[in-house]
């Protein structure tokens, strides 16, 4: 563990004493993603491929044998949080805990013995910048309970675990990606992810050691329909496989996808749609093979047509995320694509390690001179899964 993380350790577990007079039972951590390729196919069955970020949700957690759930975040405030596992409801809580409360009520209801739970935790994944940092906050709790309570259960079982949670208690209804990438990525690494069976693949992703960086670049703009967006394009792609006789666009094969748009007729809306899932899958098939091969640069070309894909067919994108891209790619940038669910968020910059700053400097000038505010730029090195520290 690097001294980074062992000092936030150490900050955390202090604090936890300081709230409830004890020392906790173990500290985790849980990081959020950025998605590589691969975007709102997860809900279609389909490819993804995210890698972890260096940015974690740390938690101490010490288990309970009374039916309390004690809960407190360094980063919201306020008074630890009380409620009693055998009280929790779906859709009860708007607020931040419904988060962890969604972990503790999906472990119960699949029938494992959680009898409570004192738990304090910050993160330094940034909120709402499509990040994932909600998945970094289920996934700490769910592996810290997972080992407090001997449950034996694998990443992969807890990110459905998760999800559950999110889907029903939060009532959130999020796909697979982002808790399996918090609950399985590895350093190095980016995780080649069938969405339809959790099969997954370590794919090396070592940007360093190919003289290249991975620029995250947070617009910091969420815009305000975005819900409801996204409820309209998961049902957009229903609509197709239904009409197409599919379970999901997954089952469309890449060679077939003219034939398919055919026998769609004159439903544009759906069409796009069709062509952006399983063009896309498609996409992450390349990425994979080119990176397998030890082409890395020549993704860039690949994410590059995504964001166009999700742009122009799919539709999420917006003017700030499209400026990134456009602005990257002026300056030497070897690709760039929007990340995430879209309308705001982060997109992806990939460039040579000379050209970063030239890059850099370039996206933030074209937000200067539209007028945006200013976007957050980071490194972005695949880092590790969810893990014990202490
Ligand atoms: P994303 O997952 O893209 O960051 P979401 O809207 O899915 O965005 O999740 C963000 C929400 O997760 C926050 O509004 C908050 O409720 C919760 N959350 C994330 N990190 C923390 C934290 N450190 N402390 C408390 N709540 C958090
Ligand atoms: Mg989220």
């Amino acid at each position: 563990m690097s001294e980074a993380s062992e000092t936030v350790a150490g900050a955390v577990a202090e604090r936890f004493r300081e709230l409830y007079g004890a020392d906790p039972q173990g500290v985790w951590a849980a990081p959020g993603r950025v998605n590589l390729i691969g975007e709102h196919t997860d809900y279609n069955d389909g490819f993804v491929m995210p890698f972890a970020l260096p940015h974690t949700t740390v938690a101490a957690v010490s288990r309970r044998d009374d039916g309390v759930l004690r809960l407190h975040s360094a980063d919201v405030g306020g008074d630890v949080v009380e409620l009693g596992v055998d009280a929790l409801e779906p859709e009860s809580d708007q607020g931040w805990t419904a988060y962890p409360s969604g972990v503790v009520w999906a472990l119960v209801q699949a029938g494992h013995p959680v009898t409570g739970a004192d738990i304090h935790l910050t993160s330094t994944v940034p909120t709402g910048a499509g990040l994932s940092s909600s998945a970094a906050l289920e996934v700490v709790v769910a592996l810290a309970l997972n080992d407090l309570y001997d449950l034996g259960l694998k990443g992969w079982q807890l990110a459905r675990l998760c999800q559950r949670g999110e889907n029903v208690y939060v009532g959130a209804p999020v796909g697979i990606m982002d808790q399996t990438a918090s609950a399985c990525c590895a350093a190095g690494h980016a995780l080649f992810l069938d969405t339809r069976d959790l099969a997954q693949r370590q794919i090396p992703f070592d940007l360093a050691a190919e003289g290249l960086r991975l620029l995250v670049v947070d617009t910091q703009v969420k815009h305000e329909h975005s819900t409801g967006e996204y409820g309209k394009r998961r049902a957009g792609c229903e609509k197709g496989a239904a009409l197409l006789g599919v379970d999901a666009l997954r089952d469309i094969p890449y060679a077939e996808l003219d034939a398919a748009l055919g026998r769609l007729g004159d439903d544009e809306e759906v069409r796009r749609l069709v062509r952006h899932v399983v063009t896309e899958d498609e996409r992450v098939e390349r990425v994979v093979s080119l990176l397998e091969s030890g082409e890395t640069r020549a993704i860039g070309p690949v994410l590059t047509e995504g964001h166009a894909s999700l742009r122009d067919d799919f539709r999420v994108s917006c003017p700030e995320l499209d400026l990134v891209v456009d602005s990257a790619l002026s300056a030497g940038a070897l690709g760039a694509r929007m990340t995430g669910g879209g309308f705001g968020g982060s997109a992806i910059v990939l460039a040579e390690v000379a050209d970063v700053d030239t890059v850099t400097k370039a996206v933030e000038e074209a937000f200067a001179t539209a007028g945006f505010t200013p976007p957050r730029v980071f490194e972005a090195v695949p880092s590790a899964g969810a893990r014990r520290v202490r």
